[in-house]
């Protein structure tokens, strides 16, 4: 029997290893797929489910059958959810303990249907609980022996976001579950989940694409979603189709422009021209915002970090500014990303003290939380780094002297 997993771009062996487990019939009842946030968990746990309630004579998910129908359409019985929900609870208990009102069945049918709609863009609020009243409601129907043809199949996206109550409350059916019921388990954020859980799953772990399947990735993943190709943006989402999906919907060019405002003004020596640059844009326009940019700052970091691993031997003969662009146009190049990014990435090269500079990044990340007002953060954080940078650059002169 072949098993395809059409929703699913790249990850060849993730399908081979389940393609092996499937196909000599030792699927675990327990299964977790978990990596970065989009590489493809939320669309792996579909083409899993759909291929366990198939029951086409050729390769599955056949698509044609019954069962593919129905699994296409939400329609199967057997096919249940533990999502996370967003619940506003009258008394402020965040977990009442009961099951789900009207209102949350109305918010988890549309999740769901999001989901199918859009794997790759699926994505669950901040605050949003698996409690432990949607956990006892499972494990009642899990206690019924169904007279169903089909195995009965529980779709956990976040795994992270049960509560402890609701956590602890999985512990024995999933170090026993019933013969005929999969836990079928996505996480983003495998650390935070507890051991005791960790140790009842076969763990499946997803890796960032290589350039070429990315970009392949990218591109079908282009057509489904109806986004653009953006090659400016295609280094920075790591070889994550997701991440790229996001980067595109979210204003990814606008923060690749504002990225190079920022390390423009952070690598001028007046500190003013920082400070001046900070009440306007992103800092001046509140947390949310510069936590964004942030963020965008970092991968931007990390993209220059990765063309030093590769092609840093070049990098060191050519040291100083004019020559970092050259530099970091020919390495992108030969990476197979767009050139023109140097002019972005450029001025990375120009930082007095690039160490120094992502420790600042870093910081600023939790310091901005703290204020009501972004940019007193970060200029703060960048008085430090300009300190920093000019203490290193007295020692070499000494060291040099
Ligand atoms: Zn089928």
């Amino acid at each position: 029997m072949n098993f395809e997993f059409p929703r699913t771009l790249g990850q060849e062996d993730a399908r081979e290893r389940l393609s092996q487990a499937l196909s000599q019939g030792r699927f675990p009842h327990a299964l977790l797929v978990h990596g970065e946030a989009g590489l493809g968990q939320h669309a792996l746990l579909l083409d899993i489910a759909q291929i366990l309630c198939c029951d086409g004579a050729g390769a599955r998910p056949c698509g044609g059958c019954h069962f593919c129908r129905a699994f296409e359409n939400n329609a199967l019985d057997n096919v249940l959810y533990l999502m996370p929900l967003v619940k506003k609870s009258k008394d402020g208990d965040d977990d009442p303990g009961e099951g789900l009102d009207s209102a949350l069945v109305d918010e988890l049918l549309e999740k769901i249907q999001a989901w199918y709609a859009n794997p790759y863009g699926f994505r669950c609020e901040d605050k949003a609980l698996v409690t432990v009243g949607q956990t006892r409601a499972l494990i009642a129907r899990l206690g019924y022996a169904e007279s169903l043809r089909k195995a009965r199949l529980v779709l956990v996206p976040y795994f992270e976001a049960l509560n402890v109550n609701a956590a602890n409350s999985l512990l024995k059916i999933l170090e026993e579950p019933p013969a005929d019921v999969y836990f079928l388990i996505g996480s983003e954020n495998r650390a935070a989940l507890l051991p005791t859980l960790l140790s009842r799953c076969l763990h499946l772990g997803l890796s960032p694409l290589d350039p070429r399947a990315f970009r392949a990735a990218v591109d079908s993943l282009a057509a489904r979603a109806g986004v653009p190709v953006v090659p400016a943006l295609l280094p920075f989402a790591e070889g994550s189709p997701g991440t790229y999906l996001e980067l595109v919907q979210d204003g990814g060019a606008e923060l690749l422009e504002e990225g190079l405002r920022f390390l423009s003004a952070a690598a001028s020596p007046d500190w003013r021209v920082f400070a001046d640059y900070t009440g306007q844009g992103p800092a001046a326009a509140g947390m949310e915002e510069t936590l964004k940019l942030l963020h965008f700052l970092l991968r931007m970091v990390r993209v220059h970090e990765a063309l030093r691993a590769l092609h840093g031997a070049d990098a060191a003969a050519l040291r100083g500014s004019a020559d970092g662009y050259r530099w970091t146009a020919q390495a992108l190049e030969k990476e197979g990303w767009d050139a023109s990014l140097a002019a972005y990435l450029g001025p990375l090269e120009d930082l007095a003290d690039l160490p120094a500079f992502v420790a600042c990044l870093e910081a600023a990340h939790t310091a901005v939380k703290g204020y009501s007002k972004p940019q007193v953060a970060l200029v703060g954080l960048f008085l430090e780094y300009e300190a920093k940078a000019r203490r290193a650059k007295a020692q070499t002169a000494r060291a040099a002297a």
